[in-house]
């Protein structure tokens, strides 16, 4: 029997995807990546953004005469779209199997064998980060350079435009023996980087008397061979003066903090439910800069969220501006069903309003990374090489703390360097991509 998998959305929903492969293959299924022999076509989406569950919809949609000639597919639906829609989707999918919330993943073998014999639907609530269940996976990216481990999940915040929380439930952190004994596991299977990821991760162990910040120190040490350590994503009030200290004093963990601010308007800030004021997420920048100069900050805003003025548009663009965040991602507003703001805020911003925001805004941050990425110009930067550049074979490439390309002379010996950190002397920079030559030891 053969499975395939779609999908589509964030960090998270990749890691869940390697978690159902990893277990149907235990179970016996077979991987494929071609549709015409698989046995099982799996969806595994988000419903964070309405596009994505759109693109899920007509691809499932398109599936429908391939079913009629092939009655023994089975088609499931999974993740937080499924979770959030349940069985109302077989009315909109007649054709459709399975449908598998987020919690219902370690049983998704058993589940598919029923589908097999009749629609089925499985969303209910359920912990899936018990001790145990998702330890030591040997799932890999980039070559089994980069992995993934899933530390926490789901979301206590309840901002007003989100779904997260009703879709992933509430916080839930995994024991640290479970996550060091993991990271050991996925370094000794190649992994040079580790990527921990929830929802709200800087909340990590909040509910178990643990930090984030204790975590790091821990993966740090005792996970022998590992290069370079991440995290995301951080929700600003849960980080710590401790989480920075870490993220400066260990040389593992990439200086790298991903601080979503949503908006520069403690208004707007307030309709989101973020819960913090502009001046608090000021004084939390400042923090972070004080305590370690040398962080690079990335942020998310939203544009164009209901009663949004264009004064309080602007106090988004200066925050830009004033807290030099190396990178924004910026989303145009959309109500999510199931969320308060699509309840109780009507949508009132125009479209082309909120698209002109959004030029703007992502043109501000774009000017602030121009400068910034030049200011990389004859400094040293650590990079975790990846391989030779896929664009020139004189060349090797591998990525910063902060996620920038970095390419350098290939010399005879440079595969060798393939995974190792190496310090390069930037002596070129575009937004992209920097560009220098070793320095040696
Ligand atoms: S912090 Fe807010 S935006 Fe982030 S997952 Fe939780 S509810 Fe959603």
């Amino acid at each position: 029997m053969k499975f395939i998998i779609h999908t589509f959305g964030c960090q998270m929903n990749k890691l869940d995807s390697e978690l159902v492969a990893e277990a149907l293959t235990a179970a016996g299924w077979k991987m494929t990546a071609d549709e015409n022999e698989a046995d099982a076509i799996l969806y595994n989406t988000c419903s964070v953004r309405d596009n994505a569950e759109q693109r899920v919809l007509a691809r499932i949609m398109q599936l429908k005469p391939v079913k009629k000639q092939r009655p023994g597919l089975v088609i499931g639906l999974m993740g937080c779209f499924a979770q959030r829609m349940g069985a109302k989707l077989f009315d909109q999918l007649p054709h459709l199997d399975l449908v598998c919330g987020t919690r219902k993943f370690p049983q998704i073998a058993a589940l598919l064998e029923s589908a097999r014999s009749g629609p089925v639907v499985a969303i209910e609530e359920e912990t899936l980060v018990a001790p145990g269940t998702l330890d030591a996976h040997g799932r890999s990216l980039h070559d089994g350079m980069q992995a993934y481990i899933s530390i926490m999940r789901g979301c206590n915040n309840f901002c007003t435009y989100c779904i997260v929380p009703y879709v992933r439930g509430r916080e839930e952190s995994r024991p640290e023996d479970a996550i060091v004994t993991e990271a050991r596991t996925l370094v000794e299977k190649g992994a040079k980087e580790i990527i921990l990821l929830g929802q709200n991760v800087d909340a990590y162990g909040k509910d178990i008397n643990s930090s984030l910040a204790k975590l790091l120190y821990r993966v740090h040490e005792e996970v022998e061979g590992i290069v370079r350590i991440r995290f995301v994503t951080s929700h600003p009030r849960d980080i710590t003066e401790d989480l920075v200290r870490a993220m400066n004093d260990l040389p593992k963990v990439a200086n790298y903090l991903h601080m979503p601010a949503q908006s520069g308007s403690t208004r707007m800030l307030k309709a989101m439910n973020r819960g913090y004021t502009r001046e608090e997420y000021d004084r939390k920048l400042e923090m972070v800069y004080r305590l370690a100069p040398t962080a690079l900050i990335a942020s998310d805003f939203i544009v164009g969220f209901p009663t949004e003025t264009d004064a309080e548009f602007q106090t988004s663009v200066e925050l830009v501006r004033q807290a030099r965040f190396q990178n924004s991602f910026v989303f145009k507003y959309s109500p999510r069903p199931g969320t308060v703001a699509e309840r109780t805020m009507p949508d009132d911003v125009p479209e082309e309003v909120k698209l002109a925001r959004n030029h703007e805004l992502l043109a501000a941050q774009e000017e602030v990374k121009i400068k910034r990425t030049e200011e990389l110009i004859d400094s040293v930067q650590e990079i975790l090489v990846e391989g030779v550049s896929p664009r020139n074979a004189e060349k090797m490439l591998g990525r910063t703390a902060s996620n920038l390309i970095c390419v350098y002379d290939r010399t005879v010996h440079a595969d060798n360097e393939i995974g190792t950190l190496q310090r390069i002397r930037v002596d070129r920079a575009t937004p992209l991509t920097l560009f220098g030559s070793k320095v040696e030891a």
